[in-house]
């Protein structure tokens, strides 16, 4: 695999990941329909082309970082013809398991390469260069995104075949989703009956019920002060998104026939509150829960 990258999305992720790109030395065509996209990805050293399709021609690897699955199984639809035969295409978008399989069945239908490489890490992490990629796919074609894949992140973890990174994705974020909702219920109750967040932090911290959501994200101010609770709620990992990700979480549930109540329960419960906060951080949740309780 060469250093040609087509790079369509280049949206909060996709433009800081193109622009680590370019500054790895990767000649980068970039494509996205929003202009201000476009003029940010020009100042970032990206050749900015004005069609998805001319940003996938003559590419050794081609990466999309989309909104959702629909629209990327829709883009591959027009790129997959003219793409040189066996492009790897790496699809960085967070989208169903089930349209993740059929993106990469297609790809490879079309004498290509897939991989499913979503990714944790946030905006700050595509700045930085720091993501997690959760990669979906072949081994072969695996080793040969690698280089590539370790100039936009700190860690890059091959979890199985197509759709398996997007299962990690999901597993994870509604493990976390379904975590901060028990977190929450379980500090009002604390409030209620008089128990302090710090003295509940002191004790839960290092006893069963510890969580990356107490001592990395605590969800209340005060015990963890660089959680998005000490800075008004901004996010952070947007309640947006994290509705977005249950959602997802939920299909997979559902198609799969697996008995997941707590994880279509998040889903729900977050959908509710995206309705009034979808821009706050997800930990925002414990206000919702105190809001919604007795007074
Ligand atoms: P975004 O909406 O900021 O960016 C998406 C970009 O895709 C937009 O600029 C849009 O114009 C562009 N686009 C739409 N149609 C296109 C097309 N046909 N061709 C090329 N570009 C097109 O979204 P984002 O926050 O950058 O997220 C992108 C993906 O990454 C989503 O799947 C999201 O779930 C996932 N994700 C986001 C975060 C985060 O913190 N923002 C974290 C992890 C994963």
């Amino acid at each position: 695999t060469g250093g040609q990258i087509g790079f369509l999305g280049l949206g909060h992720m996709g433009a800081p990941m193109a622009a680590n790109l370019v500054r790895a030395g990767y000649d980068v065509l970039a494509f996205d329909p929003v202009p201000a996209a476009q003029e940010q990805a020009r100042k970032d050293g990206a050749t900015v082309v004005e069609t998805a399709v001319a940003a996938a021609t003559d590419r050794d690897v081609v990466i999309t970082m989309l909104p959702n699955g629909k629209l990327v199984l829709d883009v591959y639809a027009d790129l997959l013809p003219a793409a040189n035969p066996g492009t790897l295409f790496i699809d960085c978008s967070t989208i169903d398991v089930a349209d993740a399989k059929e993106a990469a069945a297609r790809t490879v239908a079309a004498g290509h390469r897939a991989l499913d490489a979503p990714v944790s890490g946030g905006v700050a992490g595509a700045a930085a260069g720091t993501l997690t990629f959760m990669v979906g796919g072949a081994a072969a074609d695996f080793a040969d995104a690698l280089p590539v894949l370790e100039v936009m992140g700190g860690k890059v973890v091959h979890c199985g075949d197509a759709g398996v990174g997007q299962a990690a994705k999901i597993c994870n974020n509604m493990l976390l989703g379904i975590s901060m909702i028990g977190l929450s219920e379980a500090l009002v109750l604390g409030e209620k009956l008089g128990l302090s967040h710090q003295s509940f932090f002191d004790v839960v911290s290092t006893a069963s019920g510890q969580s990356w959501a107490l001592t990395s994200y605590c969800p209340v101010p005060g015990p963890v002060p660089t959680s998005p609770a000490n800075n008004d709620y901004q996010p952070g990992f947007a309640t947006a998104l994290m509705t977005k990700d249950l959602g997802l979480a939920a299909n997979a549930l559902r198609a799969n026939g697996i008995d997941g109540q707590l994880g279509a329960l998040a889903a729900e419960i977050y959908t509710r509150f995206n309705q009034t906060d979808a821009g706050k951080d997800f930990s925002a949740i414990v206000t919702d829960i105190r809001n919604r309780s007795e007074q």
